[in-house]
């Protein structure tokens, strides 16, 4: 089941403008709709590092 984004009317599957407000209802695909770029994810230094970077000041 799908609702209106706009009013917020249920609205039946397949139909493509909202009866009650007249908005045109887009099927979700938020792949598409977000076009960020991805940044590389840099891994957190485990406690075994943080452990040997310690060690390493201190000597
Ligand atoms: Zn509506």
């Amino acid at each position: 089941m799908a609702y209106c984004g706009k009013c917020g009317n249920q609205i039946e599957e397949g139909v493509k403008f909202c009866p009650a407000c007249g908005a045109a209802l887009q099927v979700a695909q938020p792949e598409t709709v977000q076009s960020e770029p991805q940044q590389p994810v840099q891994p957190e230094p485990t406690a075994e590092e943080k452990l040997q970077q310690a060690s390493a000041t201190i000597i």
